[in-house]
C-alpha cells in the first residue's frame, strides 16, 4: 500500500480493523502479548517541544519515563531539558531506542515530513502517536506510512490548551485500531485526564474538528446575542441569568462568556488574553471546511464562522482569545 492510497479502500479498512478477533484463545494470547509490550514500553521519543509538546514531554518524565526528544528551536529544547527531557541531536536519533514516539507539530505537512524522516529509524513494532491538530487526510496518510513500516499508530489530538498540557488534564480524541489504542492509552493517561477512542484511523482528528466547529459557531451565536441585548438595553447579567438556565445554555456562555462579569474566570475578564487563541480557532475551522469539502458535507455555519474568524484575525486579533470575536460583531472601535 502506498502512503497515498485511499483510506476508505477495502485493503486499508482491513489493515485498520480489529473486527476479526478470531477464536477466544488467540484473543487471550494477543492480550498477553499486548500486556507484555505495555510493560516494556518505557522509552518514549517526543518530537515537537513547543507550547504544548514541551510540558507534555515533561509530564512523561514526571511519570517515570525516559524521554528522548527533538525540536528545531533551541529555546524549546532548553526549556524541555530543564524538565528532565533528554535532548537528541536529531529526530532520527531521538526515536532510535523508543518504544513509543509522540509528535506534537504545527500542521499536517510537518507531521508527514517528520514521520517520513523517523520511520526508517524506529524499531519495528514501535507505536507512533501524533497529537498535533492536523487535517484528516494527512492523519490517514501518516497511519498508512506507519503500517508500511510494520508500526502501530494513533492520531490523538487534544483539547485543553497549554494549561491542560501543563497540568496533565488534556482530553485526547483518538483514532486507530483497538490494539494500538490499548497500547497507547496508558501513556496518554500520563498527559491527560480523559482519553476517548473515536474509531479508526483519522477519527481522532475528525472528532476534534467537529467539536471545534461547534465551538466556533456557538461562540459567535452567544456573542451576537450579547450585542443584540446591549442594543436593546438588556444587561449582560440579565441575559446570562436567563440564557444560562434556558435553552440558549452552552459552554461558550457558561464557561467562556464573551463579556466580562457573569463568569469571572472567562478570558473576557482578563483583557481577552488566551485561553484559546483566535489563530488556533481559525486553523481548526479551516480544517473543518477542508474536510467538509472533501466529503461533500454541507456546513454553511461552519463556513460563515471560518470567514468571521478570518476577518477577526486579519484585524490583528490572532493572538487574543477567540471569545474576543464579540468586538468584531459590535463593530470594531466600539469594543
Ligand atoms: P508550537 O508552535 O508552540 O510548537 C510546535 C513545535 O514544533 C515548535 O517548537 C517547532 O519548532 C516544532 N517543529 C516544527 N517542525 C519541526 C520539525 N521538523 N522537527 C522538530 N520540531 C519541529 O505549537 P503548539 O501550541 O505546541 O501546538 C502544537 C499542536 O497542538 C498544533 O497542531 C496545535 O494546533 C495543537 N493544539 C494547540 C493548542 C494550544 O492551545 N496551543 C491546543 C490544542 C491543540
Amino acid at each position: 500500500m502506498t502512503p497515498n492510497s485511499d483510506p476508505g479502500s477495502r485493503d486499508e479498512k482491513a489493515l485498520f480493523s480489529d473486527d476479526n478477533p478470531g477464536p477466544a484463545l488467540r484473543a487471550a494470547q494477543d492480550d498477553t502479548k499486548n500486556d507484555e509490550r505495555k510493560r516494556k514500553m518505557t522509552n518514549i521519543a517526543f518530537i515537537g517541544l513547543g507550547n504544548m509538546g514541551g510540558p507534555m514531554a515533561g509530564n512523561l518524565v514526571k511519570a517515570g519515563h525516559s524521554v528522548s526528544a527533538f525540536d528545531l528551536v533551541q529555546e524549546s529544547k532548553d526549556a524541555a531539558a530543564e524538565m528532565g527531557v533528554g535532548i537528541a541531536a536529531s529526530a532520527q536519533e531521538a526515536v532510535a531506542n523508543a518504544d513509543i514516539v509522540v509528535t506534537m507539530l504545527p500542521a499536517g505537512k510537518h507531521v508527514l515530513s517528520v514521520w517520513a524522516d523517523i520511520l526508517p529509524a524506529v524499531k519495528p513494532g514501535t507505536l507512533l502517536i501524533d497529537s498535533s491538530t492536523i487535517d484528516v487526510e494527512s492523519a490517514r496518510k501518516a497511519h498508512a506510512m506507519a503500517a508500511e513500516r510494520g508500526c502501530a499508530s494513533l492520531d490523538a489530538p487534544v483539547s485543553g490548551g497549554v494549561g491542560g498540557a501543563k497540568a496533565a488534564t488534556l482530553t485526547f480524541m483518538v483514532g486507530g485500531t483497538a490494539s494500538a489504542f490499548d497500547l497507547g492509552e496508558p501513556i496518554l493517561a500520563k498527559m491527560g485526564r480523559k482519553i476517548v477512542h473515536c474509531g479508526g484511523a483519522g477519527n481522532g482528528q475528525a472528532a476534534k474538528i467537529c467539536n471545534n466547529m461547534i465551538l466556533g459557531i456557538s461562540m459567535i451565536g452567544v456573542s451576537e446575542a450579547f450585542v443584540l441585548a446591549e442594543k436593546l438595553g438588556l444587561s449582560h447579567q440579565a441575559l446570562f441569568d436567563v440564557a444560562s438556565t434556558s435553552s440558549g445554555q452552552c459552554w461558550s456562555l457558561t464557561t467562556y462568556c464573551p463579556v466580562p462579569g457573569p463568569v469571572p474566570t472567562s478570558p473576557a475578564n482578563n483583557d481577552y488574553k488566551p485561553g484559546f487563541a483566535s489563530a488556533l480557532m481559525l486553523k481548526d475551522l479551516k480544517l473543518s471546511q477542508e474536510a467538509a469539502q472533501a466529503v461533500g458535507a454541507s456546513t454553511p455555519l461552519g463556513a460563515a464562522a471560518a470567514q468571521l474568524f478570518g476577518l477577526h484575525n486579519a484585524w490583528g486579533e490572532g493572538g487574543t482569545d477567540f471569545s474576543g470575536i464579540i468586538h468584531l460583531l459590535r463593530g470594531r472601535g466600539q469594543a
